[in-house]
């Protein structure tokens, strides 16, 4: 088994599947279909025979049911196939660090890029342990690689090992999950699954079963625009406006000083002239009650600052992007506490935890796939330092074994 999750996951990194935002297809990127092609030749191989490939890229396929109870409810595992547009997937060199000792990991292919122990005190948890990291030149995508490659050597365990009872499994490997995609064309009730994991999170033990809520707030700002040799108190400019609305935000609640249960109001895109003004922000929270109250306050400045530009306008429009999944994970207990059994029979002390983030488990929730995140093992996401190791890896696909025996053995 140790060699079948690494081994997989060695193949699948070096098959560039970077998402990009500015495209408008599905998927994102026609390079994502070359890992969901090998993707379905390896699930054919070991034996799964409806495997496919759809047009919008995505693989799925079903481990049948080996169990006599019929009650058994439909588990679907996901992990993402793309990896994050912040830094290149091409040409992907992974390095082994076997058995590793401790100390800073200097990566050979840039030697500026050091994991450095400092920043990742995880790395102390990983002695004796094979750490996987590229050379430093690109990402290494663990995310969500790490994810693919665990559900791929569980789904070979399951199948060659009958005597592990479970119930039908499906599994989904999306695209473009990293461009806030990844599910926009699942077919749910192709599907069929009653409950959800996605294999994306990042240390072992944790299962996560809360993301931020979170929307999209524009103000658009309309100025009193006149000839400035004639401006002389008449002219409201639009730019000014938008700069004292952004001077105004509180200094305590951006991304760069909150953390943990904190949500945050932060300013993505400025654009403006004269005569208009255009301030777009994404607001962050775990409770449905702190992102109101965060945008509340954020008019309430909008308000204030326009109180002195007596001949301007605004308005304020605020777009829903997704929920805390928290909110229907909770209807469900027992999805999040069989992941907690799991992890405990596979060796570890479960840990249950928040993402500063969404994830396509809080969306398929929201869809009607009652969906938690179950660690993947990788660390350092999205960055040329990116890391996980071949133990951990294990250690998720003894988890989903486990989670799928429970689900058995309870129904
Ligand atoms: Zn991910």
């Amino acid at each position: 088994m140790a060699a079948s999750v690494t081994d997989r996951f060695l193949r699948y990194v070096v098959i560039d599947t970077q998402s990009d935002a500015a495209s408008s297809t599905q998927p994102s990127t026609e390079k994502q279909k070359n890992l969901g092609r090998l993707l379905v030749e390896e699930l054919l191989e070991i034996g799964i025979s409806d495997a496919h490939l759809d047009e919008h890229g995505y693989v799925y396929a079903t481990i049948p049911s080996n169990t006599v109870k019929n009650n058994v409810p439909v588990i679907c595992l996901c992990a993402h196939m793309d990896t994050a547009p912040d830094f290149s997937g091409t040409n992907v060199k992974p390095q082994i660090v076997r058995n590793y000792q401790g100390g800073d990991i200097r990566l050979p292919g840039d030697p500026s890029q050091v994991i450095r122990v400092a920043d990742h005190p995880v790395l102390k948890d990983q002695i004796g342990n094979d750490i996987i990291t590229s050379d430093g030149t690109t990402l290494l995508g663990a995310d969500d690689k790490a994810g693919i490659a665990e559900i791929m050597a569980a789904a070979g365990l399951l199948v060659n090992n009958p005597d592990i009872r479970h119930g039908t499994i499906r599994i989904l490997f999306t695209t473009d999950e990293e461009i806030g995609r990844g599910v926009d064309k699942v077919d749910l009730k192709k599907l069929g699954a009653d409950f959800g994991y996605t294999m994306d999170g990042e240390t072992a033990g944790t299962v996560e079963d809360e993301t931020f809520s979170a929307d999209a707030v524009e103000i658009a700002i309309k100025g009193v625009a006149i000839h400035p040799g004639f401006a002389y108190g008449k002219m409201e400019n639009a730019i000014k406006i938008a700069a004292a609305i952004l001077e105004h935000l509180p200094k305590d609640m951006g991304p760069e000083m909150t953390k943990d249960r904190d949500g945050f109001i932060h300013p993505v895109n400025v654009s403006g002239t004269m005569e208009k003004a255009k301030l777009s922000f994404i607001v962050r929270d775990f409770t449905e009650d702190g992102l109101k109250s965060k945008e509340a306050l954020l008019e309430e400045i909008t308000k204030k600052v326009m109180q002195g530009y007596l001949g301007s306008s605004y308005t304020f429009t605020v777009r829903e992007q997704y929920r805390n999944m928290k909110i229907v994970l909770d209807q469900h207990p027992e999805i999040v506490a069989n992941a907690m059994e799991a992890i405990g029979r596979a060796g570890m002390t479960p840990a249950r935890g928040s993402i500063r983030g969404g994830t396509d488990g809080s969306r398929l929730s929201f869809m009607g796939l009652p969906c938690a995140n179950i660690f993947a093992g990788g660390h350092a996401f999205h960055s040329p330092l990116e890391f996980v190791s071949s133990q951990d890896m294990e250690r998720a696909v003894k988890t989903i074994v486990e989670l799928a025996k429970l689900w058995e053995e309870r129904a």
